[in-house]
């Protein structure tokens, strides 16, 4: 799941970035309005966290030009308190959700589950062979067992399990795990797919490389 913050408040923006992470979602962060459209318009996000009031283009600007786009990702506001207008002005431009500053970051986690799940059609729960994730916990049970997963490796298996079945590629497994800045080679994405792969071992659930393609999620009875 890859986010793009669009804030320029610091204070805030460092929290959010630092819980956001810690859940394992990739956070790229822009602090004006015109960063963020050109941000919008080049990159594949799953969820826009958008300030409203924000330097060089407004929020609602951002907004309107990225809907003007048919772009239908997934948008939180952030206003102020009292921004009532400001609240009816962004969900008409065509925002899923709001928060009002100051707020819980609990609350923004599970906002950002909940649109994120709609985003991408993630349901609450999936199982796939013995394996059953489950998004507002954010975890993965095996036969009851919690398997214990880095921030990345389920990031990683996330990323799988939406396309279960299907090759991913390398670069779609950049694009969804790493921020800009983070410098992730093709070698790194083995590493973590190694290590993952053999927290999978004992359910019998593969990854298969496909070469020079990517590679696949496999339930236990595809084996050969
Ligand atoms: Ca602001």
């Amino acid at each position: 799941m890859r986010i793009l913050l669009a804030e320029d408040d610091s204070i805030i923006a460092d929290g959010l970035i630092r819980a956001l992470r810690k859940s394992g979602y990739a956070v790229d962060h822009v602090t004006t309005g015109a960063d963020a459209d050109t941000a919008l318009v080049g990159q594949p996000f799953d969820l826009l966290i958008l300030d409203l009031g924000l330097p060089r283009l407004d929020g609602i600007e951002v907004l309107k030009r990225l809907r003007a786009r048919r772009c239908s990702i997934p948008v939180l506001i952030l206003t102020a308190q009292d921004g009532v207008d400001a609240r009816v002005r962004g969900l008409d431009a065509g925002a899923d959700d709001y928060l009002s500053k100051p707020f819980v970051l609990a609350e923004l986690e599970a906002r950002v589950r909940a649109l994120t799940r709609r985003g991408t059609g993630m349901p609450t729960q999936i199982e796939f062979g013995p394996l059953a994730y489950h998004q507002s916990e954010r975890c993965v049970r095996m036969a009851g067992q919690v398997v214990d997963l880095s921030a990345r490796e389920l990031a990683l298996l996330e990323v799988f399990l939406l396309r279960a079945g299907r090759l991913v590629s390398k670069e779609q497994l950049v694009d969804h795990l790493c921020s800009w800045g983070e410098e992730v080679s093709n070698n790194a994405i083995e590493v973590y797919v190694h290590r993952l792969r053999k927290k999978l071992d004992p359910s019998g659930v593969r990854i298969v490389t496909v070469r020079g393609l990517g590679y696949s999620l496999e339930k236990p009875d595809a084996r050969t």
